[in-house]
């Protein structure tokens, strides 16, 4: 299968976990063509489309939490920053993605005092 063909079965597929979650794919088509196509290299790869914004560890527990889609490993962080870490998908209510901005949990947690 070549790139484009499987980027658009990998997104027929992901719009039918995240759409329960309550995430779309970015409104920025660029970006999630971009995101796509390294998904689909990384799977040819390892055969897993595997995050392409955070870095395999070579331990199965761990990088089994970064297949995409991620989002019900990461949800709480996720949800406050109402994007995944990539930015492929946010919250449904998005429509500026440029608003939204990557913030590790730690610093998100701190600035909203929750543990
Ligand atoms: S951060 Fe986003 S793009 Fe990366 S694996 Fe998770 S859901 Fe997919």
């Amino acid at each position: 299968m070549n790139i484009e063909s499987r980027k658009k079965a990998l997104r027929y597929m992901f719009q039918k976990v995240i759409e329960p979650l309550g995430y779309k794919f970015s409104p920025d088509e660029e970006l999630v063509n971009f995101l796509l196509e390294q998904e689909v290299l990384l799977e040819q790869k390892h055969g897993i489309p595997y995050c392409p914004c955070q870095g395999l560890t070579k331990k199965r527990s761990e990088d089994m939490k970064i297949v995409c889609p991620c989002i019900p490993f990461h949800r709480k962080h996720f949800d406050m920053m109402k994007r995944c870490w990539c930015g492929l998908y946010v919250h449904k209510d998005v429509t500026n993605p440029n608003e939204l901005k990557q913030i590790p949990l730690y610093k998100l947690k701190r600035a909203k005092n929750v543990s």
